[in-house]
């Protein structure tokens, strides 16, 4: 553990960073700079990478007078932390009004300290599916090379080896073609959503780009059933997961989904079929439940009904709906998780802290994976119109008091396998 803060980095604007030794860095919640606590910093984990953050300071504690001042020296810098890590202070800077927005990433406090970059976060999920030491991207390409091979017809395929695994790098996909564990579907070219910060759509006047293309089929279930049902099969702890990073909403197509899983499970009963979703539609998630879905991940940047409408602008549906998305598949007895946008500020603010100890109780949630928030924070807090985020507790206080009321609940990051989900869900990574 560190015994003093990690001094403050900037950048000279062009990638190059350095340590100023005459101000500690500070971390930000919701619009706030503050000093973080020495024992929430760790090294930065493997992975993780530094961002230069053109028009804006950083803010530092002048490590003489005490006093919270600017880094003139240059560009403020951030850090964007590796999967299965949660960040528990966002990088604290002041904007210049000409600043550009920030793409979509997430945007941490890092600080310099022994020869070494610091971070605020914690390591939330001991699953090594996604530790990017883990991806051999030649042995890669071969599993694209057999795989377009073996089914030459299939778009889906196809676009999951070209777009995914080749292009976006998506650790999903690629551990698709490795032939283990989670196997993405992508299914949807439509949503019934505008979340501001869309990875897969940004409006043309928006200056931010989404940071992969939408899908612009509809698979059949036959091209969905033939890939996964080998996966399935042959795989280490395998699931299948409808529901990506580079599609709409797939519970608008729930009908194929349900023909799917249907013909999947004639086929094979191993591993679990998820599906990760806006949870608009709990009609669609009873009827594919009733079929065998097995678990559901509901994505959300809040727990609070005017914090989540204004920035995922539903279309036909209401916040009330994702919570009763969630219910009707603990009624199944099915695994429910929530993938929780990580904003410090935001989600350890008493208001949120309430509401969600809510919802875990009305809907017997199961898992919450700790996920960072990738947003510009100023244009997120901007565009939700929130100018005062309120009283917080501190993420790490938040995710403690918690685990401490609801001891059954589990945190990660990823969705889990059945032999977690109904075997030891702590079992060991080492030798997975
Ligand atoms: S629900 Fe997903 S696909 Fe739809 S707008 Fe939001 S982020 Fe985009």
């Amino acid at each position: 553990m560190l015994t003093q803060s990690p001094y403050i980095l900037y950048s000279d604007g062009e990638g190059n960073i350095f340590e100023d030794t005459s101000l500690y860095v500070t971390g930000r919640t919701g619009w706030d700079a503050m000093p973080v606590p020495e024992d929430e910093w760790i090294e930065l984990p493997e992975g993780g990478q530094l961002y230069e953050l053109p028009g804006r300071r950083g803010i530092g504690i002048d490590v003489k007078t005490g006093e919270m001042r600017l880094c003139e020296k240059g560009w403020a810098v951030a850090a964007f932390i590796p999967p299965a890590h949660t960040g528990f202070y966002l990088a604290a800077y002041e904007t210049a009004p000409d600043a550009p927005t920030l793409p979509l990433f997430c945007y941490t406090a890092a600080g310099w300290s022994d020869e070494k970059f610091y971070v605020p976060c914690i390591r939330i999920e001991q699953d090594i599916r996604q530790d990017c030491e883990g991806y051999d991207q030649a042995v890669v390409e071969q599993g694209v090379k057999k795989a377009l091979e073996a089914y030459p017809h299939n778009r889906l395929v196809e676009h999951l080896a070209n777009n995914c695994a080749l292009t976006y790098q998506c650790p999903a996909a690629r551990n698709y073609f490795l032939g283990r564990w989670e196997c993405p579907i992508p299914s949807s070219p439509a949503c019934n959503a505008n979340c501001v910060g869309c990875i897969s759509f940004q409006p043309e006047d928006e200056t931010i780009v989404s940071t992969q293309d939408r899908l612009t089929f509809k698979p059949s279930a036959e091209e969905i059933v033939e890939y996964t049902v080998p996966h399935l099969e042959s795989a280490p702890y395998p699931i299948v997961s409808f529901g990506q990073g580079c599609e709409g909403e797939p519970l608008l197509m729930w009908q194929t989904l349900r023909e799917a899983i249907i013909e999947i499970r004639k086929h094979t009963s191993k591993g679990s079929i998820n599906i990760n979703t806006n949870g608009s539609k709990p009609d669609a998630v009873r009827e594919l439940c009733k079929v065998g879905l097995d678990s559901i991940r509901v994505s959300l940047n809040s727990v609070r009904k005017h914090i989540y409408e204004p920035y995922y602008c539903p279309n036909n549906y209401a916040f009330e709906d994702i919570i009763e998305s969630l219910k009707v598949v603990n009624g199944f007895g099915g695994w429910t998780s929530i993938n929780y946008f990580v904003f410090p500020g935001m989600t350890d603010s008493v208001e949120e802290y309430e509401a969600l100890r809510k919802v875990i109780r009305e809907t017997g949630l199961k898992m919450i994976q700790w996920r960072n928030f990738n947003i510009d924070p100023d244009w997120y807090l901007g565009k939700i119109n929130v100018a005062d985020t309120g009283e917080f507790l501190g993420v790490k206080q938040l995710l403690e008091l918690i685990q401490e009321e609801f001891p059954d609940l589990k945190y990660g990051y990823f969705n889990p396998p059945i032999e977690r989900i109904k075997g030891n869900f702590t079992m060991d990574f080492a030798h997975h």
